[in-house]
């Protein structure tokens, strides 16, 4: 049976969440750069509508969606979608957990290296002439100490791949961990504070709500060895930039890589003035595998619940 409800993409999305829902007969329109204002003034006429992280759907817009059941978000943080706005509405928020996991994973493991190695030091040396042999001196991640603060997919997958490093993991959640994981990892399991004194990396996997906003602070960044690096891929809010860029700048700590930003993009931003500090460009969830699972996983939940099965 096909469908003739209407979608707009409103963000770059991987081709085959349009693919997929052509063939089962929804009408779809591409529109990866389209403004607020053009939004605000066609998305009244939309069924679902489908987002990535671009596209802010305020509350000022969602009101103005009046024939929307869905809106997707391809990926995982739903924080630029007011969901009291939606529901008000009685529309449908969906995401897809699953894209993100392994890509986030990895891309920590590699800010580690990148940290404990000088890499992009190195790099930067060689371009501008420079042979830093002597100053590049690094340290190894086997045997370190890495505290993950928030154990939910993202934070288990980068456990797992840590393991395999023989890093020694600690972990902090404010929901009871996984017995399972913690058992395959030999997790041990913390409060916030014991984390942040004992880990020599510190990376946080924690959705950006009221109760997490700025959890990364100066008193929590003052608890930290100095040798210590911390590493944000969750979301910008969390990790107050300011207080960060102190700490590093006063060598109270060792060093940050920093995916997300409380603005964004982050272009100017201070940090990037710091040796000892790796910036990325939200480029957690940025790859050919989790950008064609999320939207796969998205196509899915979509027909899904046209169907009723979900
Ligand atoms: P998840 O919901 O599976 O896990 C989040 C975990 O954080 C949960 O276990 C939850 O209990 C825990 N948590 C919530 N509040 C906490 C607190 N105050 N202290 C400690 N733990 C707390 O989410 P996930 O899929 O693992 O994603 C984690 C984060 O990564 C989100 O912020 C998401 O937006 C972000 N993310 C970033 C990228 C990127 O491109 N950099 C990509 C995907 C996801």
């Amino acid at each position: 049976m096909g469908f003739d409800e209407s979608v707009l993409i409103c963000d770059q999305v991987d081709p085959v969440l349009n693919k997929v829902l052509s063939e089962n007969g929804l009408k779809v329109t591409y529109e990866p750069e389209i403004t607020p204002e053009r939004l605000a003034e066609e998305i009244g006429s939309y069924n679902i509508v489908v987002v990535r992280s671009r596209t802010k759907l305020t509350k000022e817009i969602i009101e103005k969606a009046n024939k929307c059941k869905i809106i997707a978000r391809v990926g995982v943080g739903l924080d630029n979608i007011d969901q009291d706005a939606a529901k008000a509405k009685d529309i449908r928020v969906i995401n897809a957990v699953e894209g993100a996991m392994n890509a986030v994973g990895e891309l920590v493991v590699g800010l580690m290296f990148a940290l404990a190695r000088q890499i992009p030091r190195g790099d930067r040396g060689i371009r501008n002439g420079r042979w830093l042999k002597k100053e590049v001196k690094g340290t190894e991640l086997k045997g370190k100490f890495l505290g993950i603060i928030g154990l939910g997919n993202i934070g288990k997958r980068l456990g797992r791949l840590a393991r395999g490093l023989n890093m020694n993991i600690i972990g902090y959640d404010v929901i009871p961990i996984d017995q399972e994981f913690s058992k395959e990892v030999g997790l041990m399991k913390s409060d916030l504070d014991t984390l942040l004194k004992s880990s020599d990396y510190i990376s946080i996997h924690v959705p950006l709500l009221d109760s997490t906003h700025h959890m990364i602070n100066a008193e929590k960044l003052s608890l930290m060895k100095k040798t210590a690096c911390v590493i944000n891929t969750s979301r910008g809010g969390v990790v107050d930039e300011e207080a960060l860029y102190d700490a590093l700048k006063k060598g109270n700590l060792g060093g940050a890589a920093l995916d997300v930003f409380e603005k964004e993009p982050a272009i100017g931003n201070k940090l990037a003035e710091l040796e000892n500090v790796i910036l990325t460009p939200h480029i957690g969830a940025q790859t050919k595998e989790a950008q064609s699972l999320a939207a796969n996983v998205i196509a899915e939940k979509i027909i899904q619940i046209l169907r009723g099965i979900i």
